[in-house]
């Protein structure tokens, strides 16, 4: 009796076959529109930093190294592959490649690294400063040259956000070679 039951059970099991798939030894194809790994290209990128601003899983650092140098770098290990950064890139230059097989003993092979020149400005020759003592920058006109007196006569006269207080303190701003 036992022994039929099992027989039984063994045939009902046989009968569908394989059902599972034989990974990894194959690989099926990977489904249309899977959003894999997060791939950069050097060549597109202009290092404006929206790709970073806009992670959820805040896994991309932007630093600057120097006045020129910007580097970026990509964790792949909290990757949540939302797509985010790709939606966001101004240049186009993120792409969600179909690569989901990522486990690896070293970080580094997750990791993306970009070392950006970054151009400066073509006025007074060097990269846009976002730092917010300035008053410039306070009153959003970005790309003016702060210590220019003829631009700054031109901001006292166009913006309604300008105080003579904010323009008092540009008087005590620094260029960045300047500080002590
Ligand atoms: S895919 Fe999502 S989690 Fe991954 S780097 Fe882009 S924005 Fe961040
Ligand atoms: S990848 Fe795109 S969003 Fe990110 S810094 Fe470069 S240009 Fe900006």
């Amino acid at each position: 009796m036992w022994l039929t039951s099992k027989i039984k059970q063994l045939l009902m099991v046989m009968k569908p076959g394989v059902v599972t798939l034989n990974y990894p030894a194959e690989r099926p194809p990977v489904p249309k529109n899977l959003r894999g790994q997060p791939v950069w290209d050097h060549q597109k990128c202009i290092g404006c930093g929206g790709c970073s601003d806009h992670c959820p899983s805040r896994c991309i650092l932007t630093r600057d190294v120097c006045q020129e140098l910007r580097v970026m770098l990509y964790d792949g290990s909290r990757c949540t592959y939302c797509g985010r950064c790709a939606d966001i890139c101004p240049e186009g230059a993120i792409t969600m490649s179909n690569s989901f097989e990522i486990a690896c003993d070293d970080k580094d092979d997750i990791t993306t690294r970009l070392e950006l020149f970054m151009m400066t400005c073509q006025r007074c020759g060097r990269c846009y400063e976002m730092e917010k003592s300035n008053a410039i920058d306070r009153i959003n006109l970005k790309g003016f040259r702060y210590d220019n007196l003829e631009q700054r006569a031109l901001v006292r006269t166009t913006s309604e956000t300008f105080s003579p207080e904010l323009l008092k303190e540009s008087d005590n701003y620094k260029r960045p070679s300047d500080k002590e």
